[in-house]
C-alpha cells in the first residue's frame, strides 16, 4: 500500500529526470534553474487560492511555515460554488472569519425540496437535524468568500502571489519538487519548496499532468447557470432557503444571496447538452420554461452577466498523495452540486492538508502514514455523500425526501448528514443504514408496482413513498 502512495516510476519520476538533464543540481544543494536564475525556497507551496489552497496556506502559515501561495487569477474573481452547509461553520471559527462572512451573507436555514411529480415542495430546518450545534450556514458571493479566505491566509504570514499560473511541477530524485509559474507581466518564476499542496480546483493541475485523473462513470453530468435580480424567493426566515427544483430532465438549483441576486442552475445528463440546437442561453431559457416552477420563480426576473456552462463535471483522483506533494480540494475530485458539499470538503481537506503536511515536514520519517491517512480521511468523506447523490435522481429517492418521516429519527440523521455531519458517529450512521433499508424497500415496491400496473412511465406519487 505505502508503495502505491510513491510515484516512482511514474511520469513525476520521469519529470525528474528530464528536468535534471535539463539543468542538474547545484554543488552547493542550490539547484540552478535557469541561468542566473535561483528558485526560492519555501517550505510549502500552494497551487491555487479556493476554500481548499486558502485554508491550508492559513494553518500552515500560522504554525510558523514558510508558505508560498499561488493564484493564476486576481482576487476578487468569480467562481461558481454559492451554498454552504452547517458544518462549515466550526472551520470558519477555527480560521477566525466567521464574523465577516455573517456580517456579509445571507443566512442558510435549510432546504427546500421541490416535485412536479408530486406537485409540492418540502421544507427541511438544519435546527431540526440530530446534531442541533449548527442550525444555519450561509449563501455566499464565491468573489467575496474567496477573498476573504485569501486575505486571512496573508494575514497569517503566507506570501500571496496572484496573477501567478503555475504551469509545471517537476520532481528531482527523490521527490524534491520544483515548481514553475508565469506570473502577468509575462516572466517566469521558479520555486524550491519542501511540499507542495495542489489546490488548484477544477484546473487539476497535478492529477492531469500525473495522469491520475479519471472521469466519474457513475455521474455524467453536466450544468448551465446564470444569475437573476428580482426572482421570486421564499419569504421571512426560509428566504435564504436553497430550493431544489425536480424536472424531467434533470434538476434546478436556486440560491439566493444577500445582494437580491439568485444564482439559477441546472443540471442534467451530458446526452442533454449534446443534444441542443441553440446557443447555451437559448437553451438554459427553454429548460427554465420546462420547469413551472423555476419559470414561476423567475417570471418578472432579469438574468445578469449571460450563463455559464460545465460540462462532465464529475471526476475524481487516483491517488491523492505522492512523495513531496498532496492533492486536496477539487484538484483531487469533484462530486456533484446537489448537496453543495464542495465548498465544505474542499475546506476539510484544507485542514487535513495542513495537518498531514505539517507531520511531514517536520517529521519526514513519518510521512508515508500521514499521507496514507490524509488519503483516507478525503475517501472516506466523499464517500458519506455519494451513496445519496449518485440516487438523487431515482424516483424512489424523490419519495423519500417528499414524504419525509422520523421513524427512529431517521429523518434527523439524513438532515444531521445534508449539514455536512460526516463525523457524528453510529448515532447518525446507524440511522442512515436504516434508511438505506427504507430507500431499498422502497425501490423494491415501485419495482412491483411497475411489473403489475405496467406502462405507467414514473412512479413517483405521494402514496408509493416508504411508509405510507
Ligand atoms: C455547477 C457547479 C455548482 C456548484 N455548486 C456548489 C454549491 O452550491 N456549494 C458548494 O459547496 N460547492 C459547489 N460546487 C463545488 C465548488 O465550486 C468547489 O467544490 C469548490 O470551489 C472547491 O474549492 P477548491 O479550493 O478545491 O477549488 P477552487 O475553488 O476552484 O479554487 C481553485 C483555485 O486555484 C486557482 N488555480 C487553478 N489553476 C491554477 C494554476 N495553474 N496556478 C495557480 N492557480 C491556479 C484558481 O484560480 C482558483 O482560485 C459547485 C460546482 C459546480 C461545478
Amino acid at each position: 500500500m505505502a508503495a502505491r502512495l510513491w510515484l516512482n516510476g511514474t511520469k513525476a519520476y520521469l519529470g525528474a529526470v528530464a528536468f535534471r538533464q535539463c539543468y542538474g543540481r547545484g554543488g552547493t544543494g542550490q539547484m540552478t534553474a535557469r541561468k542566473g536564475v535561483n528558485p526560492a525556497e519555501c517550505d510549502v507551496f500552494v497551487i491555487g487560492g479556493g476554500p481548499a489552497g486558502a485554508t491550508s496556506a492559513a494553518l500552515l502559515a500560522e504554525a510558523g511555515l514558510h508558505v508560498v501561495l499561488a493564484d493564476k487569477d486576481k482576487h476578487p474573481r468569480f467562481h461558481i460554488g454559492e451554498s454552504l452547509l452547517p458544518h462549515n461553520l466550526p472551520l470558519l471559527d477555527r480560521l477566525g472569519v466567521r464574523g465577516q462572512i455573517e456580517a456579509s451573507e445571507m443566512r442558510k436555514h435549510g432546504i427546500e425540496f421541490v416535485s412536479p411529480y408530486h406537485g409540492k415542495s418540502v421544507r427541511y430546518d438544519f435546527g431540526r437535524a440530530l446534531d442541533k450545534r449548527f442550525p444555519y450556514s450561509f449563501q455566499v458571493r464565491r468573489s467575496s468568500f474567496d477573498e476573504v479566505l485569501l486575505r486571512n491566509a496573508s494575514a497569517k504570514g503566507a506570501e500571496v502571489v496572484e496573477q501567478c499560473r503555475v504551469t509545471d511541477v517537476a520532481f528531482l530524485e527523490p521527490g524534491d519538487p520544483v515548481v514553475t509559474a508565469s506570473l502577468a507581466d509575462g516572466t517566469s518564476r521558479q520555486w524550491r519548496p519542501r511540499f507542495v499542496i495542489d489546490a488548484s480546483g477544477r484546473d487539476t493541475l497535478l492529477a492531469s499532468q500525473l495522469g491520475l485523473k479519471e472521469r466519474n462513470s457513475r455521474n455524467n453530468s453536466a450544468a448551465v447557470f446564470g444569475h437573476f435580480t428580482n426572482a421570486r424567493r421564499l419569504e421571512g426566515r426560509d428566504e435564504g432557503h436553497i430550493t431544489i427544483v425536480w424536472f424531467d430532465q434533470g434538476w434546478f438549483w436556486f440560491i439566493p444571496l444577500s445582494d437580491g441576486t439568485t444564482s439559477v442552475g441546472a443540471v442534467c445528463p451530458v446526452d442533454v447538452f449534446k443534444n441542443r440546437t441553440a446557443d447555451m442561453e437559448s437553451f438554459f431559457c427553454t429548460l427554465i420554461a420546462s420547469s413551472p416552477e423555476i419559470a414561476k420563480r423567475l417570471q418578472g426576473a432579469t438574468l445578469k452577466g449571460g450563463v455559464t456552462a460545465t460540462g462532465n463535471y464529475s471526476y475524481f483522483a487516483k491517488q491523492l498523495t505522492g512523495e513531496r506533494f498532496l492533492l486536496t480540494g477539487d484538484a483531487a475530485a469533484f462530486i456533484d452540486p446537489v448537496f453543495s458539499t464542495g465548498v465544505y470538503l474542499a475546506m476539510l481537506s484544507g485542514f487535513w492538508a495542513a495537518e498531514a503536511v505539517q507531520g511531514c515536514v517536520a517529521r519526514p520519517a513519518r510521512a508515508t502514514r500521514l499521507l496514507r491517512r490524509f488519503e483516507a480521511r478525503n475517501r472516506k468523506a466523499a464517500a458519506s455523500f455519494t451513496w445519496f447523490i449518485y440516487r438523487i435522481r431515482e424516483p424512489a429517492m424523490r419519495n423519500l425526501f417528499m414524504s419525509p418521516r422520523n421513524m427512529f429519527r431517521v429523518e434527523e440523521a439524513v438532515l444531521a448528514l445534508l449539514a455536512g455531519g460526516i463525523f457524528d458517529g453510529w448515532k447518525v450512521r446507524g440511522r442512515l443504514y436504516i434508511f438505506q433499508v427504507i430507500y431499498y424497500a422502497t425501490k423494491l415496491s415501485h419495482l412491483r408496482f411497475w411489473f403489475f400496473k405496467g406502462k405507467q412511465r414514473h412512479v413517483d406519487c405521494p402514496r408509493a413513498a416508504a411508509g405510507s
